[in-house]
């Protein structure tokens, strides 16, 4: 049985189009694959006609970089010291976040994030997934068991998981390994074990892949990374993800080390193409980006977090005009909001330069974007993090899985949108408060902003708050009473 979902308008490759639906091949229970874009009255009587007045219809929305537990901690490091020093920063929390959280814990904060994203309209989300050991630095029995978490729980809300498992072999260069992190490490070896066996247990299934992410040149040395992505070129071509030049120090400590910046280091290796993503790519030399653009590899921009942890500003109108796909991510979970994010990598630009309309100069060239900017970012947020996931989706087309959101004119952000410039509208005046329904893989997983599960889900997130909460004010008090 195959359904026609008939908006008042669709957001169709970045243009406004009205009088059509979105026909939506039902036969397969699991997979609902889209059949194509047609008109309204032709189809046949065994269609299911499902009106959407008030509604914009657009293609799912992909995360393409999230680290779903740093949500416990959100809005709590944003101060510049507790008792006079600089103890409390963003690290140190996310360490004791990481230190906290027992797999059942687990699965009830990425349930949590995972439905703020799915009322944010995102349908995909690429895990970047660094936690593996338990609690002591001791390996699990089952050496995926926290990735597998991650899986259930984004499964359990309705979205499509790339599980991007990183690799994390070291605190730095002549860096003693950091307490921090003793649930990130892993040997080489063992790390490419637990991964193969990961993308063995999900080939082929519904809503789960598996990626590559070495986490980066910092975590992985030269060597190991090399092995990484070989690896993954002989298995199945997955997905690479990696962090690269977030911050100015990543840089120096990379050139103290091998004598190059990370990507000049990688580039020059061959390590990069075009199923590589590298994450932030914020503090790169025009070479470099020159290096990534003759790769065909990704950036991924997480704007909300790199604002939030001062990372610096990235620099997307050379990425525009050298043709650098761009996708967005929203890493530490400040805030989830994809458009946003989408609007972010414009708006940055312009409080740098004191100049509007920074991107829509470039993007009609590099990006090819003849629609100008709003299409251009709608693609950062929707199609590019679909590609830079290797998964199928973001636009639309004839047999992609069914990934869609709508939005409500109606809400106030969008009250009074029209046809012209619509993606314009969505992407510079759209909040994920207008997100209606949510259909990933033809299934509605949100209906009218409300997510059959997400009273239970809540309960069992505040209940691991409190606890977190708990333990962080005792810490605090051993703080306090002279202990460091
Ligand atoms: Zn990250």
């Amino acid at each position: 049985m195959s359904t026609l979902y008939v908006p008042e308008l669709m957001l169709l490759e970045g243009l406004a189009r009205s009088g059509v639906g979105l026909l939506v091949d039902g036969r397969g229970l699991v997979e609902g694959v889209i059949e194509g874009v047609v008109g309204a009255g032709s189809v046949s009587a065994e269609v299911t006609i499902e009106r959407m007045p008030g509604r914009i219809l657009l293609p799912g929305l992909a995360n393409a970089h999230s680290h779903g537990f740093q949500r416990l901690f959100r809005g709590r490091a944003e101060g510049r010291a507790v008792g006079g020093d600089t103890f409390w920063t963003w690290r140190e929390q996310m360490y004791r976040a990481a230190a906290f959280v027992r797999p059942e814990d687990m699965y009830d904060v990425a349930r949590a994030v995972y439905l703020e994203m799915v009322q944010a309209g995102i349908t995909v989300v690429g895990e970047f997934h660094y936690l593996h050991r338990d609690q002591d630095g001791r390996a699990y029995l089952d050496g995926n068991l926290l990735s597998e978490t991650m899986i259930r729980a984004a499964r359990s809300v309705g979205l499509r998981i790339c599980l991007l498992r990183s690799g994390y072999f070291r605190a730095g260069f002549e860096r003693a390994p950091h307490a921090g992190q003793a649930r990130f490490y892993e040997q080489p070896e063992e790390y490419l074990e637990n991964l193969g066996a990961l993308a063995e247990r999900y080939r082929g299934t519904d809503g789960v892949s598996v990626g590559a992410a070495p986490h980066s040149i910092r975590a992985v040395p030269l060597e190991a990374m090399e092995r990484i992505v070989g690896w993954a070129r002989e298995h199945g071509d997955l997905p690479v993800h990696l962090h690269i030049s977030e911050q100015v120090g990543e840089n120096a400590a990379c050139l103290a080390e091998y004598g190059q910046t990370p990507v000049a280091l990688l580039a020059g290796r061959g390590l990069l193409d075009g199923r590589t993503t590298l994450i932030h790519g914020i503090h790169l030399s025009e070479g470099e980006f020159a290096q990534v653009a003759g790769s065909g590899a990704t950036i991924c921009s997480c704007p909300t977090t790199e604002r939030n942890l001062g990372d610096g500003i990235f620099p997307a109108e050379i990425a525009a005009r050298l043709g650098i796909p761009v996708a967005l991510g929203t890493d530490s979970q400040a805030q989830i909001d994809p458009f946003d994010d989408a609007r972010e990598l414009e708006y940055h630009l312009r409080l740098r330069d004191q100049q509007r309309g920074i991107l829509d100069g470039v993007v009609r060239e590099g990006w090819k974007s003849r629609d100008g900017i709003g299409a251009a970012l709608l693609q950062s947020a929707t199609s590019r993090g679909y590609a830079a996931l290797g998964v199928n989706g973001g636009s639309l087309r004839a047999g992609e899985a069914a990934d869609f959101l709508t939005l409500d004119v109606e809400d106030m952000a969008l009250l009074g949108a029209e046809s012209e410039g619509l993606a314009e509208q969505v992407i510079f005046a759209g909040s994920r408060a207008a997100v209606r329904e949510v259909f990933v893989q033809g299934k509605c997983v949100l209906r009218d902003g409300e997510h059959p599960k997400a009273v239970e889900i809540k309960m069992h997130y505040r209940a691991v708050q409190d606890r977190y909460q708990a333990v962080q004010a005792r810490y605090r008090g051993a703080i306090s009473n002279g202990g460091k």
